[in-house]
C-alpha cells in the first residue's frame, strides 16, 4: 500500500507587532478596514492595540 503523504503548507503569517511567522490557524486574526491584520498572541495584539489609541507625539 503506498501511502499518501499530504504536502501541504500550513499558512503562514507574519505577526503585525514582532513579525514573528506564525501558522494562520494559530493567530489572532482582527479585521480592519479593508484588510485581516494578524497577531501571534493577545500580547501583540494589545501592544498594537495601544499604539493605535496612544496620540503620536511628534
Ligand atoms: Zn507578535
Amino acid at each position: 500500500m503506498i501511502e499518501q503523504k499530504k504536502l501541504v503548507e500550513p499558512e503562514k503569517i507574519a505577526c503585525e507587532v514582532c513579525f514573528k511567522e506564525i501558522p494562520i490557524s494559530e493567530a489572532t486574526s482582527v479585521k480592519a478596514t479593508d484588510y485581516i491584520m494578524y497577531y501571534c498572541g493577545l500580547d501583540c495584539y494589545d501592544k498594537w492595540k495601544k499604539q493605535e489609541e496612544e496620540p503620536k507625539s511628534k
